[in-house]
């Protein structure tokens, strides 16, 4: 006997989508793009009382779940693959409520998530903006002689990578005089130095800051003066 007429025993109905024209065994309609097999003998879905079932295409796990759930009579559909020489599912057949109920509950999970998104979004900007306004004023605290405006920009590009997106432990150690204050120095070192006109020179990194170090420190030093020069 063909493979394709022996699918394996079903797990609850089984419905084949044959690969040879076949007819109902019963009602002599088709050929049969679906059938269920009784003692061997196609059936169509309407002779096997399966006609008033929809298909739905695999792929869609938690639909097809819910769908299956929710139906009172559902059926698995397979079809044989030649070259992996075994029967794979290929969907589900489900009552047409069935499959809209679930429908309706994959799309309200849908918008429940992608509300919980705008809502994420919208906190996350409120952190970031919140860091942000902490670190320029923790820079103006510590570089009084700082642009308010170039206190703003080190301040912004650093809450990109530690706002509250980092967790609250994060955001506190890149507050730490420290990690302000090397954040202020990589923003003067490419601003207030000819070092990335060396660097795109070809001067080695390492030659580069040894060659910028001094300026670095005095820009530095000038803004930790009250007044900005
Ligand atoms: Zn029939």
């Amino acid at each position: 006997m063909a493979p394709s007429t022996t699918p394996p025993p079903p797990d609850g109905l089984l419905v084949v989508q044959p690969l040879r024209r076949r007819h109902c065994a019963e009602c002599r309609s088709g050929p049969l793009s679906l059938l269920v097999l009784e003692e061997g003998a196609p059936r169509c879905l309407d002779c096997a009382d399966l006609g008033h079932l929809v298909f739905l295409p695999r792929g869609d796990t938690a639909l097809t779940r819910r769908s299956r759930e929710a139906s009172g009579l559902s059926a698995v559909v397979v079809r044989f693959n030649r070259r992996h020489g075994r029967y794979e599912r290929q969907g589900v057949l489900v009552e047409e409520a069935a499959l809209a109920l679930a429908e309706e509950r994959c799309l309200a999970d849908a918008e429940a998530r992608r509300r919980r998104r705008v809502r994420d979004a919208r906190r996350r900007a409120v952190e970031d903006a919140r860091f942000t306004e902490v670190f320029a004023r923790e820079i103006q605290r510590l570089f009084p002689g700082c642009p308010a405006e170039r206190a703003r920009a080190i301040a912004a590009h650093a809450s990109v990578r530690g706002s509250g997106r980092v967790g609250r432990s994060a955001a506190g150690r890149a507050l730490s005089p420290g990690a302000v204050t090397a954040a202020v120095r990589a923003s003067a070192r490419h601003t207030e130095t000819p070092y990335d006109q060396l660097l795109m020179a070809g001067v080695p990194r390492h030659e580069a800051r040894r060659r910028i170090a001094s300026s670095v420190e005095r820009v530095l030093r000038e803004w930790r003066l009250r007044e900005a020069v």
